[in-house]
């Protein structure tokens, strides 16, 4: 089984509520994501670029929220699957929604990854690998600069 067939979650994982339709993509010029990125976040989520490890400001986050795309404010990672990997990036076992992100091979480097992108707007978040933890073995490897973190409400869920 390739690297690529592993990162393809059982649907037995997801709740019937999960199970959404794909939100409406977001499509702008190469133009229109310079203006409304900071330049980190273009680095990242249009460059394909890698924050350094523990550079980040969500690597360390232990707080209940919703992890969002920092391009289009799509709900990725729920603080529930958030994970210490001991790497210095926000670590995940799993998406919030089989449909919030997608995934593709990403062989640059000399190395076989497979990278990770919102399904939304296309932005680069980071890359998955397949020494996680119970439930799925998988560990979605982000950059926080691709993030936005939104903290629970009072009486919310995270
Ligand atoms: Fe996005």
């Amino acid at each position: 089984m390739s690297r690529w067939e592993i990162v393809k979650t059982p649907h037995i994982l997801y709740s019937e509520s999960e199970r959404e339709t794909i939100a409406d993509k977001m499509v702008k010029t190469e133009e229109e994501w310079r203006r409304t990125l900071t330049p980190e976040e273009y680095r990242l989520l249009r460059q394909e670029g890698t924050e350094p490890a523990f550079s980040g400001k969500l690597w360390d986050t232990k707080e209940k929220g919703i992890y969002v795309c920092a391009g289009c404010e799509n709900e990725l990672f729920s603080s529930a699957t958030k994970f210490d990997s001991g790497t210095g990036w926000p670590s995940f076992f799993r998406p919030i929604s089989e449909h919030s992100v997608e995934t593709k091979p990403d062989n640059r480097l000399f190395m076989r990854r497979t990278a990770v992108e919102c399904s939304r707007c296309g932005g680069h978040l980071g890359h998955v690998f397949d020494d996680g933890p119970n439930p799925t073995g998988l560990r979605y490897c982000m950059n926080s600069g691709a993030l936005h973190f939104k903290p629970a409400g009072k009486d919310g869920e995270g």
